[in-house]
């Protein structure tokens, strides 16, 4: 090994130690905020993770719990608005990482709330870190009503997950969507568990919902409303490049890099994400699921 290559080990080392060492430093004070989108309703986390909850007169609901130290923190910043009971946990859909550490919020008294799909398929991969729901809701809306306030609870079928769950509040004319909307970034890696088509499909009739508001699980507390029709346009415009270069006769296993869309480069995820999402869209017109 040359004194060169040496160094550059070196240095490289040196970085990815400085990069453990904010990393960890990160995780164990993460910034979290609550910001208040409209009266009696918050946002809270930071960067990654934003769960919701709304402050009624007869009680405090509770939208997604992440993890047990998310939870744990989430409580707290409830407790330094009000010190009602936590009346209800409602899952948003399945996946372990958004409905984690629920206990925290079982142990003060919620009812823990899913779709019913959810609750079947937690029933067949049960986690130990997953409370599982007490009560269900079937069908395409529940209204969630608590202290004077309510929550629609819409299903829009197979898009992402099982039973996923957009929160809409029609006084504050806001809707909380977990995974569906991410402002700002191209898809997660290789859309894992999302149906691309469906998920389209779910976007454009969430767009014929009456609300201004979009809250996010994931890079930003909220949003414009634009923000759904921009995440539609997203995936149009992948699936759309993809069938481009189908149609010139692009080999089929070099589509997902020959694929551009310079519209979105300054979009989180661009360079690193965009051939894996165009592997999950190409896969799909491939196969049909
Ligand atoms: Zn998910």
């Amino acid at each position: 090994m040359s004194f060169t290559s040496l160094g550059r080990l070196l240095a490289a080392a040196a970085v990815g130690l400085c990069l453990a060492v904010f990393g960890s430093a990160a995780e164990a004070k993460p910034a979290y905020q609550t910001t208040e989108v409209a009266p009696g309703l918050y946002s809270f986390g930071a960067g990654m993770a934003f769960n919701a909850f709304m402050i009624t007169d007869g009680g405090v609901i509770v939208m997604d719990s992440f993890d047990a130290d998310f939870a744990k923190a989430s409580l707290e910043a409830i407790r330094k608005l009000t010190d009602k009971p936590i009346k209800y946990l409602v899952y948003s859909h399945n996946h372990y990482d958004h409905i984690s550490g629920g206990a925290v919020f079982k142990a003060e008294g919620a009812t823990v709330l899913s779709h019913q799909a959810t609750a079947d398929w937690l029933k067949s991969h049960p986690s130990p870190d997953v409370v599982m729901p007490d009560r269900t809701w079937s069908g395409a809306k529940s209204e969630l009503k608590l202290g004077g306030k309510e929550i629609d609870l819409l299903y829009f079928g197979a898009n992402h997950g099982e039973g996923m769950t957009v929160f809409r509040f029609p006084k504050e004319h806001a809707i909380y969507t977990v995974d569906l909307v991410v402002p700002k970034r191209v898809a997660f890696t290789y859309m894992p568990d999302f149906s691309p088509r469906e998920w389209e499909r779910t976007l454009a009739e969430m767009e014929r919902l009456d609300f201004d508001k979009v809250m996010y699980a994931h890079n930003a507390p909220f949003g414009p409303r634009s923000s759904v029709a921009d995440q539609l346009k997203y995936l149009q415009d992948l699936r759309a490049a993809i069938l481009a270069e189908l149609k010139k006769g692009t080999p089929f296993m070099k589509v997902p890099d020959t694929v551009k869309l310079p519209q979105y480069e300054t979009w989180d995820g661009y360079e690193e994400w965009l051939p894996m999402n165009a592997w999950r869209v190409l896969l799909e017109i491939a196969m049909g699921v």
